[in-house]
Parts: structure tokens; sequence; C-alpha cells
């Protein structure tokens, strides 16, 4: 059978192209890479919720810009690991392997990376992550996108930030792109301490008001920031300056 250099759903996955139609592709496009963590949520949503909520924002970034979908960083930073299915990742551990997924992607000719970050103990290491990328090559554009962080409209700015973990933001999200995972009736509101290594040591794996999410608030929130990621693979792809 003849393969095809997309899927059915015409997403450029780079795990499904072989060596040949990576060749071939167009070193122009953008290329997504989602990151998260495996940790505790709370016992209403799956340790993989940060993944699995990159994944999906990139799947559908990329099908309707065409940038090139990679494979995900399944894992984060976490410090402590207390919680039943936490798998801690030492910060500097995940940094320096990060660093060499852009790497690769840059080895391949990529210019344009776009790292859609699920988890918020990871942003610190993105960060540097991007500094390092840009200090080493001139021709490189990097950026970190958090779905939770950069221009939110004001109104929903109070929702999708509400808590900071496992709240009525993420709670949404997960309800509207894999409610099949998500168990309201354990749900449990959770005002847990702000500073995060205190949660992440202490706290219920919660901090926010998840029992007041829904699935449709959820859909809207997941509109919002999925046509930010849109916005900013679009500006990617056109971008001419300093790649030809
Ligand atoms: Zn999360």
């Amino acid at each position: 059978m003849a393969r095809k250099s997309a899927s059915r759903d015409r997403i450029l996955r780079w795990g499904e192209q072989s060596s040949l139609e990576i060749k071939t592709l167009d070193r122009q496009l953008p290329v997504i890479i989602p990151i998260g963590s495996v940790e505790s949520h709370g016992d209403h949503l799956p340790v993989g919720c940060d993944t699995i909520a990159a994944a999906r924002l990139a799947r559908d970034a990329c099908a309707r810009t065409g940038a090139v979908l990679a494979p995900s960083v399944a894992y984060g930073v976490i410090p402590a690991g207390e919680h039943d299915g936490d798998v801690p990742i030492s910060i500097n551990a995940f940094t320096a392997y990060v660093c060499s997924v852009v790497e690769g992607f840059y080895k391949n000719g990529f210019r344009k990376i776009i790292l859609v970050n699920g988890h918020g103990g990871n942003i610190d290491a993105l960060e540097s992550v991007c500094a390092e990328a840009l200090e080493k090559h001139d021709d490189i554009k990097i950026t970190n996108y958090e779905w939770w962080r950069y221009q939110i409209p004001k109104e929903w700015d109070a929702v999708i930030n509400e808590g900071s973990h496992a709240d009525r933001g993420e709670t949404g999200f997960m309800l509207a792109v894999r409610p099949d995972l998500v168990e309201m009736n354990h749900a449990r509101d959770s005002n847990g301490p702000k500073i995060m290594t205190w949660y992440y040591q202490q706290g219920s794996g919660v901090d926010g008001h998840p029992t007041q999410a829904t699935i449709s608030e959820g859909k809207k929130i997941y509109r919002i920031v999925l046509n930010k990621l849109v916005k900013l693979a679009m500006i990617a792809k056109v971008d001419k300056t300093r790649f030809i």
C-alpha cells in the first residue's frame, strides 16, 4: 500500500513519516512539540492530563495550519513526586533532554519551533531551553506556549486561572477534550497553598474549584486557547525572515 505524506486527517505527524518523506518536507513549516508531565491532578483527572491537553492542542493547531506535529515529551518537571502516579523528573534532566529534542529538529533543517507546554512546573526549564537554542543558533525561532497564559481575554482569565492546578479551568479543558477521562463525582475543591513546592509536597493534587467546571465552559476555554495557538503557528508559518 502506498504511503501518504500526511495521515488521513491531513496532519503531518513526524513519527509517522519515513526518512524519505521527512527529507521532502517544507523546512519553512513550524514544528509543534507537545510537552506535559506525569503527575497527580487529584482524584478526578488522569495523571497524564498535562500531556493529553498539550498533545490535543498541538494536534488541532497542526490540522488547521499544516504545521508539523512532533512526538510528545510526556514527562515533565516534578520536584517531589508525593502523590500516587507521580513520575518526578529533575529540572536539570528535563532541560537537557528537551534541549536535545529541539536540537534534533534543528539538525533536520527546521528553524521554527513551538513548544506547547501543558505543565506549570516546566515553565522555567522551557524558558532555559529557548534561551539556550537562541544563544546557540542565530537562525532559530523558538517559543513556549502555555495555554493558560498570554493574552487570555480578561473575562476568561478568572475562570481559566481560577486556581493553580486541576482547577475549574483545567478540569473544564479536560471535560471538553477527553470527557471519558474525567470523574466529576471524585472532584474535590481545595484551596492549596499558592507556592507550588508546598502544593506538591502537601497538597491533594488540586488547587482550585474543579466542581464548578462544566463541559460547555470547557469548550469555550478550549476554543479560545486553540485559536491563540493557531494564530501563533500561522505567524510562524508565513515568517520568511532569516529562513530563505
Ligand atoms: Zn495540569
